[in-house]
């Protein structure tokens, strides 16, 4: 039927259709469904890259992304962007503090999209890291690193890639990385620590859909390891609800998940209220401490933030 096709199209990205879709299926909530949390929210992936705005043109001026943070409870955010000058510019503009948002910077290896396949043994991205790492921002040092993209895992032991790791766990800084369960593991090997130390967010912890049991078996294996949970495949469920082995997965792991946008295209930052929404949403459904710490206190406690 059309209406149907209708629903499963728009089912990520409209969840006023959610509550349409339990009416006529005849589906309630029931007196026991929880509310969606409330509290304060990390954004701990997003980008803020030129095609929103380039400093003088865009779509998506200071003022717009601001808003759309301000508007949906995000008080804090793990900004890269390609080129630098969008983090940048987040950091340095009073707006963002009249906002209530905290910016925390990491370096983006691309300079434009051509970086993207070759960053991991292009000696002048190394360069460029550690020029920005020299110069930080307005909001203060560099935090981390990334995000960064490995479409070949092999490539995690390009020459470029092996350094960077390096030197994230030599000055503490955090990885953030798309890349596949495979590649978790080459990376963490080239750090000195043997992944022991290496302070990694996983973005999207596994966009291929890598099992839950691999990547329970990818945190056991490294302590450190953080997952960020956009574009995860199989997360979430009927209404929204977390799934029944990632609902276990994240009980298992409580401080090890985070949340973030991945506005990688202008259309991320067109949905950034629906995408938050949606988070709210299976947040709500766990026990509060815990949707808390998703929320906010485990990217708060990578580096060092206080609640807002
Ligand atoms: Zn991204």
């Amino acid at each position: 039927m059309a209406w149907r096709c209708f629903f499963e199209r728009n089912w990520p990205v409209a969840p006023v259709h959610w509550a349409f879709a339990a009416l006529i299926s005849g589906a309630s909530a029931g007196p026991a469904a929880a509310a969606d949390y409330a509290g304060p929210l990390f954004d701990a992936h997003l980008h803020y890259n030129t095609e929103a705005w380039d400093g003088r043109a865009g779509p998506h001026p200071l003022e717009d992304v601001l808003a759309r943070m301000q508007r949906n409870g995000v008080r804090a955010i793990v900004a890269n962007s390609r080129p630098n000058d969008g983090s940048k510019a987040l950091a340095a503009s009073p707006l963002t503090r009249q906002a209530g948002v905290s910016v925390v910077p990491f370096v983006r290896l691309y300079r434009d999209r051509a970086d993207y396949d070759n960053w991991f043994r292009d000696e002048s991205i190394y360069q460029m890291v550690l020029t920005e790492l020299a110069a930080g921002t307005a909001a203060g040092p560099y935090r981390g690193i990334g995000e960064f993209h490995l479409y070949d895992s092999a490539n995690a032991n390009g020459p470029v890639a092996k350094k960077l790791m390096a030197l994230a766990e030599d000055k503490g800084l955090v990885v953030l990385a798309h890349v596949d369960d495979v590649a978790i593991d080459l990376l963490m090997a080239n750090t000195p620590s043997k992944g022991q130390k290496a302070r990694l967010i996983w973005a999207h912890t596994g966009i291929g859909g890598a099992s839950v049991a691999r990547v329970d078996q990818l945190f056991a294996k490294y302590p450190q390891l953080v997952g960020e949970l956009s574009y995860r495949p199989g997360l979430t469920c009927e209404g929204g609800k977390l799934c029944p082995e990632w609902r276990t997965l994240l009980l298992k792991y409580p401080t090890r998940f985070v949340i973030g946008s991945d506005t990688w295209v202008n259309q991320r930052w067109q949905y950034y209220d629906e995408l938050m929404k949606g988070y709210r949403t299976w947040l709500g459904d766990l026990p509060p401490a815990m949707a808390r710490g998703i929320a906010w206190d485990n990217a708060a406690g990578l580096f060092g933030m206080k609640q807002p």
